[in-house]
């Protein structure tokens, strides 16, 4: 039963850089608040980053930035729906809330795409950012081999983290091809700071074989993963491992902004140069509206606030610098783009839901996401489709068509005491 109501002028939704940025540039517009499902601020990046007093870097500033702007923290709270215009329901450990807004900003960010091959459910192949996180948090890693694959910046900054942490990261693979990232890496010419952490993390990992145009194809073992087959699709190898972090670049979190009913334009929010989604009073910053890393996602964070808070006339310089940044997001998209021959990674038995325990055979056997889930369950389990459902957009180029609430597993005790809103059409332009 939702029986704590808690009222804001400006509430956000995600406590990554993005919303923490939103935070502290909407404070002294009334009461601010910020809610994320993790313990601590600080996202998918920040996370598990010592904010003490004597810390001098970007995230313990920003973590400072909100702390002095009197922004209220709800932590461990997650958003599952939205009942009625001006209300988000949340639930914790302790129970479920009532948040109450007059604007909204959705600061959700992105996760990790995962694409089935034979293998890719023997323990210890995990997602590169899920890995690090479970370092982060504790877990031992060194000495132990790390092959990390797949697509997309993160993976240099996780392998060089893990690195860093003691690892032996033995082989780095990324499916693009060297010509596009060769292409990618030109382009950062104009940009010294992403040149300069590129050429940072392969200076750290000179010693680690970084295979341009190579991705994981199986991996074998018992119940651990013992080694994995990369190939290039005319050459293969087997590299004996203990843990595969493999991630295929990043998908939106854009599950919330669809429940409000906010456009969605090429999977993405569709925003103004303001932050402004298609639903008045409600603004999307970070990566939602686009994978562009850390900076892009601070900036809207900032635009997003400042316009919620009325002070729109300390925007010009940010909306300058967010016209760079857009391209910066089209670039990336076109680097990581991912091959064709990932679409046949996976055979007939190969688990494509994990949550609901379906085969990539079972799966292809239908003629969209809905007719798949309807037969089979795929995406019905406690994921909603988060692994399974950005995986069949790349395989089948599938679209969810709907997105209904809750869209978190919701305790029975919530539900039945607030009742959930009906689906909400996706609204793709
Ligand atoms: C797994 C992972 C690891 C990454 N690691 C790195 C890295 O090492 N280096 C790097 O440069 N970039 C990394 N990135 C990319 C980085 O996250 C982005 O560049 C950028 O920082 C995103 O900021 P954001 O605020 O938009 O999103 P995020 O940092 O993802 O923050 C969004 C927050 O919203 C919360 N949230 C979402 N939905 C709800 C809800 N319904 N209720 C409550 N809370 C919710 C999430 O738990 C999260 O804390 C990583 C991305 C991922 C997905």
């Amino acid at each position: 039963m939702a029986d704590r109501p808690l009222d804001f002028n400006i509430l956000i939704v995600g406590g990554g850089p993005a919303g923490m940025a939103a935070a502290s540039a909407a404070a002294g517009a009334g009461t601010v608040g910020i809610v994320d499902d993790n313990p601590n601020l600080g996202g998918q990046i920040w996370r598990g980053q010592s904010f003490a007093v004597e810390q001098k870097n970007a995230a313990a500033a920003m973590y400072r930035r909100v702390q002095q702007a009197g922004v209220t923290h709800l932590p461990r709270l997650r958003v599952l729906d939205a009942p009625r215009p001006g209300i988000l329901l949340a639930e914790s450990e302790a129970g479920s809330y009532e948040l109450r807004y007059r604007k909204l900003v959705l600061a959700t960010g992105a996760r990790e795409r995962f694409l089935p091959f034979p293998g890719w459910t023997l323990r210890n192949v995990m997602g590169a950012g899920g890995l690090q996180a479970m370092v982060k948090s504790g877990l031992p890693i060194p000495g132990k081999r790390v092959v990390v694959a797949g697509s997309g910046p993160l993976l240099l900054a996780v392998a060089a983290y893990l690195y860093e942490q003691g690892a032996q990261v033995v082989s780095i693979c990324e499916q693009s091809p060297f010509a596009r990232l060769a292409k990618f890496s030109f382009g950062l010419l104009g940009d010294p700071r992403r040149l300069a952490q590129g050429v940072g993390y392969r200076m750290q990992l000179r010693r680690t074989p970084y295979r341009a145009g190579w991705w994981p194809i199986a991996a074998r073992g018992t119940r651990y993963i013992e080694s994995v087959v990369l190939s290039d699709g005319h050459r293969t190898q087997e590299v004996p491992c203990d843990y595969l972090a493999c991630g295929f670049h990043l998908v939106p979190n854009i599950e919330l902004p669809a429940l409000l009913g906010c456009e969605l334009l090429h999977g993405f929010v569709r925003v103004d140069e303001q932050q402004q989604t298609s639903v008045s009073g409600i603004y999307c910053a970070g990566e939602p509206t686009g994978i562009g890393g850390l900076e892009q996602a601070i900036l809207e964070g900032e635009i997003a606030g400042l316009v919620c808070s009325g002070r729109t006339e300390a925007l010009r310089p940010l909306l300058q610098k967010k016209k760079k940044f857009g391209k910066f997001a089209d670039r990336l998209a076109r680097a990581f783009a991912l091959r064709p021959e990932l679409r046949g990674l996976a055979n007939a038995e190969t688990i494509l839901c994990r949550c609901e325990d379906v085969s990539f055979g079972d799966v292809r056997k239908h003629s969209s996401w809905r007719a798949a889930k309807l037969h089979t369950r795929c995406g019905m389990g406690p994921c909603q489709g988060r692994i399974c459902g950005a995986a069949t957009e790349f395989l089948f180029g599938w679209n969810a068509d709907s997105v209904r609430p809750p869209i978190f597993p919701m305790r029975f005790g919530t539900m039945v005491g607030r009742g959930c809103t009906q689906e909400n059409k996706l609204q793709e332009r």
